[in-house]
């Protein structure tokens, strides 16, 4: 068998070594346009700042490697220009001497990945107006980013911040511009407002709400135009605000691709032409928890379908199962993580959901270096099958993400996380672990144990006029900051003093993250009044007043 694979690196490098790993006898041609196969493009913004201080260690699977060790003909340089799927060849373009030649398969694997997108404004083809895709990429930056005093990033995601982090970390001026009124969209606004902050106090000028129109050239240098009317001196740009599948193969051959551009197809990552695999940044995906076709770019999922279209070369049935969105990005000293569905990706696809807020410690409080993050999970309130969940803090972030994205992907709900068996010794989680929190938290609310209230209803002013407002936290914290209206009695004296609470009106209570406004709201609803808490406390009203702030600047 002979297969021939575009693409050398997440996803067509792994789909060509389990391909020999299981077939020792298939020829094995893999393609790269660029000068490295296999390089580690997730690594490249730290490569830049200098954490990274090698370009070598960006090389996971250097050519010798492969050739040797996995028998693999591989060809750097070379483009796959055109399919013929009649014939069952390629046409390669040699990017060195020029020439084109023929390649047959008998199975075509395609992973040529996604581009970044690089929208038509006048000014962006100028010298100086950069995207980071491969290493030749990554060393234009990193040159321009030892030369320059003042930067520019366009787009807020994952590179954007990356880029940012580095950038500040190399001591170059960084403006972030982003068209969304918030950093890292895929996330729910009050759960970043915090990295957005981390970004301004390490020096970045973030500018949200806003866009780049044009660039020009201004002497030696460039002038960045901006929407809102101003011109931004800067030495280089960089764009960061998304990728396009690189379909252009498939649709030339004919092959089925989606709406937003992505190659279409089945679970053993077969296109619309049984003898052509695609997968990566390239192809369409199922969600996981929604069930519809979207486009997802992680290197994860390019891993495993590269695994698994080498599996159906060679007859095996294994299947890719969607992807759900598991991501996790830092920023200094903090971490923001995902998985499944948002608040926002819920309301996009008619998802009705509960959700709760919790904000725990990573590991066990009494032992030094306790971190604190915070945690929000959405869930169905039909069964409480678990949606998604967020996470943004320092330590430990990353593993209760993990969890919960094996949770979905199991099908578990929030009954399960209650009872979900973790590991704990103190100085790496607790006893209650932060999943198993969310899990009894969300539970309650499922038994209707405790109701609660989100912050965004008492800043719209949805609460009925009747409401008390009731800050069970202490004096002390109450007088460092409340929420505008709220009375103060101390969960302490609760009891003793709850008729000075008229019976007929409802309460919400809330203390600093939601544990003692749970406390007191078992009390008020056993006292026969209604009640409800304020989910995650005053720290999550904080959370969504800081988005709201960010979002109107
Ligand atoms: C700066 C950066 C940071 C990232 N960080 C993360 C991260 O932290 N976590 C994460 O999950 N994901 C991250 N990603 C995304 C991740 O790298 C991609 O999802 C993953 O590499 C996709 O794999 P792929 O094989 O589909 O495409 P790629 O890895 O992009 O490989 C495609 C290759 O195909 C080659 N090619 C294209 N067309 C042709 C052709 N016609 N002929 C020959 N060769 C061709 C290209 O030159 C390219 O090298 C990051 C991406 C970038 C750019």
């Amino acid at each position: 068998m002979k297969v021939v694979i575009v693409g050398g690196v997440a996803g067509g490098a792994s789909a060509a070594a389990r391909l020999r790993r299981l077939d020792e006898t298939a020829q094995i041609v893999l393609v790269e346009r660029g000068a490295e196969p296999s390089f580690a493009n997730c690594g490249m913004p730290y490569y830049i700042g200098g954490e990274i201080a090698s370009r070598d260690k960006l090389l996971v699977a250097p050519v010798e490697m492969l050739r040797e060790r996995h028998r693999l003909d591989v060809r750097t340089r070379q483009e796959v220009i055109a399919i013929d799927r009649e014939a069952k060849s390629v046409r390669i373009r040699d990017l060195n001497e020029g020439r084109e030649y023929e390649e047959s398969y008998d199975k075509l694997i395609l992973a040529p990945g996604a581009a970044p997108i690089r929208p038509p404004i006048p000014g962006i083809d100028l010298p100086g107006v950069y995207t980071l895709r491969n290493l030749s990429d990554a060393d234009r930056l990193r040159t321009a980013t030892l030369e320059a005093k003042r930067a520019l990033i366009v787009g807020g995601g994952f590179i954007g911040v990356e880029m940012a982090e580095n950038l500040v970390r190399r001591g170059v001026e960084t403006v972030l511009v982003e068209r969304n009124s918030q950093v890292l969209t895929p996330w729910d606004a009050e759960m970043v407002a915090s990295m957005a902050e981390r970004l301004t106090e390490a020096g970045v000028d973030l500018r949200l709400n806003n866009e780049v129109v044009a660039f020009h050239k201004a002497n030696d240098s460039l002038e960045a135009e901006l929407k809102s009317g101003e011109r931004l001196p800067i030495d280089f740009a960089v764009l960061a605000i998304g990728v396009k599948p690189e379909s252009c193969l498939a649709v030339e051959a004919g092959l089925e691709v989606g709406a937003r551009g992505g190659i279409v197809v089945d679970e053993q990552m077969r296109t619309s032409d049984p003898n052509i695999f695609a997968v990566g940044d390239a192809v369409q995906v199922t969600h996981y928890v929604t069930g519809q076709p979207t486009q997802i770019p992680l290197a994860g999922p390019a891993n495993r379908q590269g695994r698994i279209a080498a599996e159906a070369c060679v007859g095996r049935l294994s299947e890719f199962n969607g992807v759900q969105g598991t991501a996790v990005v830092g920023l200094f000293d903090k971490t923001a993580a995902m998985t499944g569905l948002s608040e926002k990706a819920c309301r996009a696809a008619g998802i009705t959901f509960d959700k709760v807020y919790l904000h725990p410690a990573h590991h066990a409080g009494y032992y030094p270096g306790a971190e604190g993050m915070t945690l929000k999970l959405l869930f169905s309130p039909d069964d409480g099958k678990v949606l998604g969940a967020q996470a943004v803090g320092g330590s430990g972030v990353d593993k209760r993400i993990d969890v919960i994205a094996v949770a979905i992907q199991a099908a578990l709900t929030v009954f399960d996380l209650e009872e979900a068996e973790l590991c704990y010794a103190p100085q790496y989680g607790s006893a209650k672990d932060p999943v198993n929190m969310a899990g009894f938290i969300a539970a309650g609310v499922m038994h209707d144990e405790h109701p609660v209230i989100y912050a965004e209803e008492i800043v719209e002013g949805f609460l009925p006029e009747d409401v008390i407002l009731l800050d069970v936290r202490t004096r002390d914290e109450h007088d460092r900051g409340a929420i505008p209206g709220a009375l103060n009695i101390p969960i302490e004296e609760l009891r003793e003093r709850l008729n000075e609470l008229p019976a007929e009106q409802p309460v919400v209570s809330y203390c600093q993250v939601g544990v003692r406004g749970y406390l007191a709201t078992r009390v008020l609803l056993q006292s026969g009044r209604g009640a409800a808490n304020l989910s995650g406390g005053y720290t999550t009203y904080r959370q969504v007043m800081a988005a709201r702030k960010l979002a109107s600047q």
